[in-house]
């Protein structure tokens, strides 16, 4: 048995890679603090002005810049 216990891959933080703002198709500008920010914004704004759509941590960071 291997007793070598696979970690987790921990994300650090990619230094100038930080995307912290998003334009939505809507024409709405969000910027957030940083990645965490940005995503849980966009999540709220998604919910409220274009309810059904959804997207997740990765598919918002695709989209930021
Ligand atoms: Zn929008």
């Amino acid at each position: 048995m291997d007793s070598m216990v696979r970690t987790p891959v921990r994300h650090g933080r990619r230094l100038g890679a930080m995307k912290t703002q998003l334009h939505c198709p809507c024409g709405e500008h969000i910027r957030g603090t940083d990645e965490d920010d940005l995503v849980e914004k966009t999540q709220a704004h998604l919910a409220s002005e274009h309810p059904g759509m959804t997207y997740d941590r990765e598919q918002i960071l695709f989209i930021a810049h």
